[in-house]
């Protein structure tokens, strides 16, 4: 056997994730988010199993270029649009629809020579203040997009700060994207998985879910199991080692954790060179045997401590699960400072992946 750990993902939970949300936004389309590696599940396990979706969208380029080569024919989109105007002929060429948020996106589609006319994303500035054009120039830009022969169809885009946020919310973002789009015939997409579930108003032609895809919730005050999602992505390893500690004795770097009795621990393989998270404390949950145990001590790079103390029958080659369909991925987050996103994407290259 080699190094036991392994990332599992449930492609069964990935098609109910889908279609949850196609029920929420019925009278969308859903670009399913690949980014990052399909948020650290894959991309093209993902575009495989969720090959009837609506469309897909993406921010790296060569991926988008190769869905095309494997045979992808849904709608693709880049998010965050090209960066050159050999990239603009390549999208052109395969037929992939762009965001373009930039005055020097303009000028390479006023002046450049694309084998076809490629759709557009039109990205408005409505206060996230990242990207995008300031919003109330859309009819301008709208209009000079539509004279140029490159461009077949404008599409009005936007993105929320703050829509897993109640207390925030979306409306001065969407009052300034509305009072635009009541001006223009033109499709729209807003949402992100926050806004899917929470604003039903601004599901618009195209919604765009990334997280609830992959099980995990967009909201701090809302879990996953209350949306309906599952889990499509659980990380799997195996105790590796059992250390029988006295009272006094410390586990890991740093010596953080102190035994106050006799205690049992189990070593974990799976360490932060994994993409464990290092920040996550003594107490974070840890599943061994199908048991909700803790965490002791640091993280290392390529082990962790749990406590086996109230687990007699645990040993090595026990089960052990960091997160997944045993132990929410956003509780483990939720511990370690951090977001499920950040977990999911940081999924390193060394563990394997199997697909069930
Ligand atoms: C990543 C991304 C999304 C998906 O966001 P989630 O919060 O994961 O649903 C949607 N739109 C844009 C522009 C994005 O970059």
């Amino acid at each position: 056997m080699s190094r036991p750990i392994e990332a599992v993902i449930h492609s069964a939970a990935l098609k109910h994730n889908y279609q949850l949300i196609k029920q929420r936004a019925p009278q969308a389309r859903a670009f399913a988010v690949i980014k990052a590696n399909a948020y650290g599940h894959g991309v093209e396990r993902v575009v495989n199993t969720l090959n009837d979706a609506d469309g897909f969208a993406i921010l790296e380029f060569a991926t988008a270029i190769a869905m095309r080569q494997a045979g992808v024919t849904q709608p693709i989109l880049l998010l965050e649009g090209v960066f050159s105007v050999d990239e603009l002929q390549q999208c052109a060429q395969h037929n992939i629809m762009l965001a373009i948020h930039e005055p020097r996106h303009l000028d390479w589609l006023r002046t450049t020579v694309l084998q076809a006319p490629v759709q557009i994303f039109l990205k408005l500035n409505t206060g996230m203040n990242r990207l995008g054009f300031v919003a109330e120039n859309a009819p301008e830009l709208v209009a000079q997009l539509r004279a140029m022969p490159n461009v077949a169809s404008v599409t009005l885009m936007t993105h929320f700060a703050t829509a897993d946020e109640p207390a925030k919310g979306i409306t001065q973002q969407w009052a300034r994207f509305r009072a635009q789009s009541e001006l223009l015939d033109c499709p729209c997409s807003l949402a992100n998985s926050a806004a899917i579930f929470a604003y039903p108003e601004v599901h618009g032609d195209w919604v765009r879910p990334g997280i609830a895809l992959y099980g995990s919730s967009p909201f701090a005050h809302q879990s996953a199991e209350q949306l309906g999602l599952l889990p499509a992505m659980s990380l799997r390893s195996r105790i590796i080692a059992v250390q029988n500690l006295e009272a006094g004795d410390t586990v890991g770097y740093g010596a953080t954790f102190i035994a106050d009795r006799p205690m049992r621990i189990g070593v974990v393989a799976c360490g932060y060179a994994d993409g464990y998270p290092r920040h996550a404390p003594t107490g974070t949950p840890i599943v061994v045997d199908g048991q909700v145990t803790r965490l002791l001590g640091r993280v290392s790079m390529d082990m962790l401590c749990v406590d086996l103390t109230e687990l007699p029958n645990a040993q090595i080659d026990s089960v052990v699960e960091l997160w997944g369909q045993s132990l929410s991925i956003d509780a483990v987050a939720q511990k370690a400072g951090t977001i499920a996103y950040e977990l999911m994407c940081a999924i390193a290259n060394r563990v394997s992946v199997q697909l069930d």
